[in-house]
């Protein structure tokens, strides 16, 4: 299926112009954040944006309602922070890595040093500055929490030594040492057999494969797990509710240890013992209301939007017994969670909710 519309993901150098200002994006391979530099990130939505950082579906962190000369002063501020460090590539450094790996017992194997491997090798291929914004590497470190985020290029341990190189769900068995190559491989493969499409699953797996010369028969494990908010082992897991971290929210996580890890799950991971989070609003508890809800940005930051989603959910909150609520101001529906969930949408004179009226 060949694309008409033009690739215009938001980044830190492309500022998306919402109606609310303009809207950065900033990538974070492995979802990584030392202290310090969320700290940066919290200052320069005060100053900049409109004070709060969005969370992504991908683990990445926005910032919306930048003023005009706000893009090339939150750029520079980034660059000096360590969070921009290629101008080329900034868009395409699109890696999940499971969050919790090496923090608990569920982890076959420590994936983030191999994010930051394949950050620092994609970067240093000029040519795959050309892949769309939207592709997705993913790391699962054996536990699964990755395996419904519909990765273009996935990896998922299967001890300390080997791993599932898997694309459009069919894999072949790799070691670790080779993973970051066969992924940039993968993704090379990809940029010269499609045409304007912006995913593997646009071109067709096989065509990918082929061109990569590897033959998949192992059939990827698509069993996926949720991580809810609380302890495991020796971190500790944050629900933001509805992802909008505000300035308060952003000084205690930063103040919880040296690093935190943001999720494809609006949540944050930091070290067991952090204090303070509850009393600014913050979830540590897997019981919440907030667990699993999640909304597009809707009025006033989305032109197309009909409501306020992110005001309505909060007043509204819909509980379907445990499944995931997701919120959407249009039947555009930006930012619904993959697989089942219960669909708010707005329709200009209230909201239906899977068909039905609310
Ligand atoms: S779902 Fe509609 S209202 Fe919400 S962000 Fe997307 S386009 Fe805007």
């Amino acid at each position: 299926m060949a694309r008409t519309e033009t690739d215009r993901c938001p980044g830190v150098l492309a500022v998306h112009q919402a109606a609310d200002g303009g809207l950065a994006r900033v990538r974070l391979p492995g979802g990584r954040l030392s202290s310090a530099q969320l700290d940066v990130l919290r200052v320069a939505a005060a100053e900049l944006g409109d004070g709060r950082l969005e969370l992504t579906s991908r683990g990445n962190v926005q910032i919306r309602g930048l003023k005009a000369d706000g893009p090339q002063e939150l750029s520079d501020r980034l660059y000096s922070a360590g969070l921009l460090p290629s101008i080329t590539h900034e868009r395409v450094r699109n890696i999940l890595a499971s969050p919790l790996s090496g923090l608990d017992q569920e982890s076959r194997y420590d994936v983030l040093p191999v994010a930051a491997a394949l950050d620092r090798a994609l970067c240093g291929r000029p040519a795959l500055a050309e892949l769309p914004g939207r592709f997705l590497f993913a790391l699962d470190d054996g536990r699964g929490d990755l395996a419904d985020v519909r990765a273009d290029v996935a990896v998922r341990a299967l001890d300390e030594r080997s791993a599932v190189l898997s694309l459009g769900g069919r894999g072949v068995r790799v070691g670790w040492a080779d993973v970051p190559e066969l992924m940039l491989a993968a993704a090379e493969a990809f940029l010269a057999v499609r045409d304007q499409e912006w995913r593997i699953a646009e071109v067709g797996a096989d065509r990918v494969l082929e061109r990569l010369g590897v033959r998949a028969d192992e059939v990827a494990d698509t069993s996926s797990t949720r991580m809810a908010a609380g302890v495991h082992g020796s971190a500790l897991v944050v629900t933001v509710p509805l992802g909008s971290v505000t300035q308060d929210q952003a000084a205690v996580l930063a103040q919880g240890g040296d690093e935190v890890r943001i999720t494809p799950w609006r949540s944050v991971v930091v070290p067991v013992g952090a204090t303070g989070l509850e009393e600014v609003g913050l979830v540590t508890q897997p019981d919440s209301v907030w667990e699993g809800v999640t909304a597009c940005a809707g009025q006033p930051g989305c032109a197309k939007a009909l409501a306020d989603v992110r005001t309505d959910a909060t007043r509204l909150n819909v509980v379907r017994g445990g499944r995931r609520v997701h919120w959407s101001g249009c039947e555009r529906r930006c930012g619904k969670p993959a697989g089942a969930f219960v669909d708010v949408v707005a329709v200009g004179n209230g909201y239906l909710v899977d068909g039905e009226r609310l």
